[in-house]
């Protein structure tokens, strides 16, 4: 007889001889530009606090605050007693922000996108969704019990004969707006019309694009002049704007739903207040300097301009992140190796 967990250890040696096995780096204090590692300085290359707000003072403050206010737990799910007006006033900023009617907060983006996907579609129904979408759209996708029919990486033609193939009750079509691996933008204009002539809901996974992109930093949706024309609009109060927690905002009918249906809103405790104050004062900082967004912007791109006149093969980032292709993932986990000697992380 094999003991009950020796197949850990055999998937383990399969994941390390793979080049696939990863370990967390242990960093010793908080996400600035420059962090220690292991007692040395190295150059922090792959965060997602676009704009710095994560170890910002005023951020800090607020959420120091607001744990000395309304407590360092909050208690017990939205709908038991875990709602306090810090989080009503945080989802009215985020709806404002976003040009929609409503915003309801999750405690994270991972949970919005899992929750909001299983709450719209289930038996019968049927999701489209794009190849290269973050992970926590397609686990939303297998926990729905929907029809899945994954489109090609930016292909809304296909798409469109997917849905003409499709009949279903409801159909749901779901897309990063950023993509989170690769970096470039979705065809919203195209996916917004596809949608519209035949009927579908759209929901845009506004992670890497929030606190980025369009006037206010509102995200691809604002940059693509399509603001209130998107019925889903998801966002991660964890990047951009240095916090934590996930958001979903659109008209009063969908949020109302989503409070009664969503069940990672429903038996998940209330996000953590710290979090919630943090995130509003992000908020205000987003409106006050319009800079940050501008200068993380530039930045991407000096830098991807930069390395690919180094011979890498680089897209240009449509917000902040972009990958550099060097090849098998081996090649890539030992040009990360070599990047840290040098005092990179990414
Ligand atoms: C990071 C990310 C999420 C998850 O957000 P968290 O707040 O970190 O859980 C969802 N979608 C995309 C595209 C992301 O990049």
């Amino acid at each position: 007889m094999t003991a009950p967990l020796e197949w850990c250890a055999q998937e383990l040696a399969d994941l390390e001889r793979a080049g696939l096995r990863r370990a967390p780096v242990t960093l010793s204090g908080p996400q600035d530009p420059e962090v220690e590692l292991q007692g040395r300085r190295v150059v922090l290359a792959c965060s997602n606090n676009y704009l710095g707000l994560a170890s910002d003072p005023r951020l800090r403050r607020a959420a120091a605050e607001s744990s000395r206010g309304w407590g360092a737990g909050s208690g017990a799910s939205r709908l038991v007693s875990g709602t306090t007006e810090l989080h009503l006033g945080l989802e009215r900023a985020l709806a404002a922000h976003k040009g929609c009617e409503e915003a309801l907060l999750f405690s994270s983006g991972y949970l919005a996108n899992v929750g909001t996907i299983a709450a719209l579609v289930g038996e019968g129904d049927a999701v489209f969704s794009d190849e290269l979408n973050h992970a926590s759209i397609i686990d939303g996708c297998r926990m729905s019990r929907a029809r899945v029919v994954v489109f090609s990486h930016r292909l809304p033609h296909e798409l469109e004969r997917a849905l003409l193939a499709t009949p279903a009750r409801r159909r749901l079509v779901v897309t990063d707006t950023v993509f989170s691996m690769d970096g470039d933008l979705a065809p919203l204009a195209e996916l917004a019309s596809v949608c519209g002539r035949n009927g579908a809901m759209l929901m845009v996974d506004e992670a890497h694009a929030t606190g980025l992109l369009g006037a206010s930093g509102a995200g691809a949706v604002e940059q693509a002049g399509l603001t209130g024309r998107v019925e889903v609009v998801m966002g991660t109060l964890s990047k951009a704007l240095g916090s934590a927690g996930g958001f979903v905002a659109g008209r009063r009918e969908l949020v109302e739903l989503l409070r009664n249906r969503a069940r990672t809103y429903i038996f998940d405790t209330a996000p953590n207040p710290a979090a919630v104050g943090a995130a509003l004062e992000a908020l205000k900082i987003l409106c006050a300097e319009p800079w940050r967004r501008r200068r993380a912007l530039e930045s991407a791109r000096r830098l991807a301009s930069g390395i690919a006149s180094l011979g890498f093969s680089v897209s240009p980032p449509a917000a902040a992140a972009f990958p550099v292709l060097v090849g098998p993932s081996d090649e890539a986990v030992a040009l990360s190796a070599r990047l840290l000697e040098l005092g990179v992380l990414v």
